[in-house]
């Protein structure tokens, strides 16, 4: 496999990213955009399916949500935009023509940061646009398996649902920074709710440019390619091209500009076509649609709408919580595991210990069940309860993983999931209590000593002794006999 880092010429890449957006209906007909396991054809209408003399009408919804993740690009949103029509004859193109955003795009000229290696790096986006999608094509198969059929069906289910298309400027420079970019793009669609953002079901589609640069720094010919459904294929597709495109330089050859599939099975980019180019689709105006005029009082409304981006929770996580920029990253991923945290730390857990408990053990076990956040059984407040009780040192925190593991898979309450742990079933107490007590105490006798020459005043080394028992019977003693008969030996 290729390795990016050890290229000869430099990488430039740039990436068109389709983003599905979350409306009900379609962008042009009242039909659901919910296709994903419909039986073919049935989200369908006149409209959608192109039947002459019907008309499309603008869905507004699809607007604002356009408009909304432009804010969060920090694009200029655009007083007036305008639809063209894009003409391709391919059977998943009931009009063949598909209406789409051209020169006047209803968003222009932001950007976005990202964080690559440890290296901040930003990268402008030129400008996002509204489409409508394409229908699928079905090729028959029997039980999963390709029948190689003389025909292929049309499923038009997907056929009008609205998409945003965000086009950046060719400044990403390894396959690992467009994957962050991609992993950035998703977070800001999702904490917008603008997408779900999905690779596998695509609602989320990456078209990546790439080129090497010229001796003389100049841009390349780029290579434009398509099909890949993650973002591990994303990165394997850039490695690829990258190590072909210099093998093809190096033997003397030139680069065609054209587009390439990613084949997923054999690891490899094939040719498809030649590059179109804008005169190929004869662009022209969409004479049936009016162009979307947004106000600037409808400007500042969406504004005002704007939730916490993913880069301001993360700065005031850091501010307000004094957490690393990692511990943050990981916490602020999703929108919903952030918002759990903050519920533990509200409901009265000290913010740097409930950062460890949610980002350790809450994403542990959400993993081990492939569960999400949203539906998490353990509530905050039990969590913080939990997450006190070890800062208390009246659990130990191998307990507390095993109770939370029990609470997590169980509906059952903190104190039952405490008995059954064994925390508390098998008690220490009395004379056993009292062997341990001294075996700690015989083993610190320097503590010891500071504590009974009356130097611990604020009792930090009476919590550290009661903390060391706490530890040594794994939470099987009762806190508070714990500290009577500690302090009793420490006074005698
Ligand atoms: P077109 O209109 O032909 O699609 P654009 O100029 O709109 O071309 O660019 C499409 C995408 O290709 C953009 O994301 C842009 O950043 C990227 N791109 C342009 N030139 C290069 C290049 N030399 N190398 C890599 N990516 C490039
Ligand atoms: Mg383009
Ligand atoms: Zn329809």
């Amino acid at each position: 496999m290729a390795d990016s880092k050890n290229s000869k010429r430099p990488i430039v890449i740039g990436l068109e990213v389709h983003i599905q957006l979350n409306t009900k209906t379609k962008l042009f007909c009242p039909c659901s955009t919910d296709y994903i396991g419909k039986t073919p054809n049935t989200n369908v209408c006149p409209v959608c399916l192109a039947v002459p003399g019907t008309l499309p009408i603008l869905n507004d919804s699809a607007v604002a949500l356009g408009a909304r993740m432009g804010l969060g690009l920090h694009c200029a949103i655009q007083n007036y935009s305008n639809f063209h029509r894009k003409n391709y004859f391919y059977p998943d193109l009931s009009k063949a023509y598909q209406i789409t955003q051209y020169g006047l795009t209803i968003a222009v000229g932001g950007y976005l940061d990202i964080e690559s290696d440890g290296k901040p790096r930003r990268v402008r986006v030129h400008h996002l646009h509204l489409e409508e999608d394409a229908g699928k094509l079905v090729h028959p198969t029997v039980d999963g398996r390709l029948t190689g059929a003389a025909y292929s069906l049309v499923d038009y289910n997907r056929g009008g649902v609205p998409l945003s298309e965000i086009v950046s400027e060719p400044d990403m420079s390894s396959p690992a920074e467009a994957r962050d970019y991609v992993v950035r793009l998703r977070q800001l669609a999702r904490y917008l709710d603008v997408s779900d953002g999905e690779m596998e079901s695509g609602s989320l589609r990456v078209d990546a440019n790439i080129s090497l640069s010229n001796a003389d720094g100049s841009l390349g010919t780029r290579v434009e390619i398509k099909n890949m459904n993650s973002l591990k294929s994303l990165e394997r597709a850039l490695e690829y091209e990258i190590a072909r495109q210099n093998k093809v330089l190096d033997s003397g050859g030139r680069i065609v500009q054209e587009t390439r599939l990613w084949d997923d099975a054999e690891e490899v980019t094939r040719s498809m076509r030649n590059k179109e180019t804008a005169s190929d689709y004869r662009y022209y105006p969409e004479m049936d649609l009016a162009p979307i005029v947004i106000t600037d009082e409808q400007i500042e409304g969406f504004k005002r709408a704007m939730p916490e981006l993913p880069w301001e929770k993360r700065d005031r996580f850091m501010k307000d919580f004094g957490l690393s920029y990692e511990e943050v990253e990981i916490l602020t991923e999703q929108k919903e595991l952030a918002r759990y945290y903050e519920d533990v730390v509200a409901a009265g857990a000290p913010p740097a210990r409930a950062a460890n408990w949610v980002r350790m053990e809450v994403l542990r076990v959400l993993n081990e069940r492939g569960a999400d956040i949203s539906n998490f059984s353990l509530s905050p407040s039990i969590l913080a309860e939990l997450v006190k009780k070890v800062e208390n040192k009246e659990l130990s925190s191998t307990i507390a993983k095993d109770i939370l593991d029990m609470l997590s898979q169980e509906n059952i309450s903190l104190e039952e999931a405490i008995k059954r742990s064994g925390a508390s079933t098998v008690r220490l107490t009395g004379d056993l209590l009292g062997e341990v007590i001294d075996r700690i105490c015989a083993a610190n006798s320097d503590v010891v000593e500071t504590i009974k020459t009356g130097q611990d005043k604020k009792g930090g080394k009476v919590k550290f002794l009661q903390g060391l028992v706490m530890k040594e019977t794994r939470g099987q003693a009762d806190p508070s006999e714990v500290s009577s008969l500690l302090s009793k030996k420490l006074e005698g």
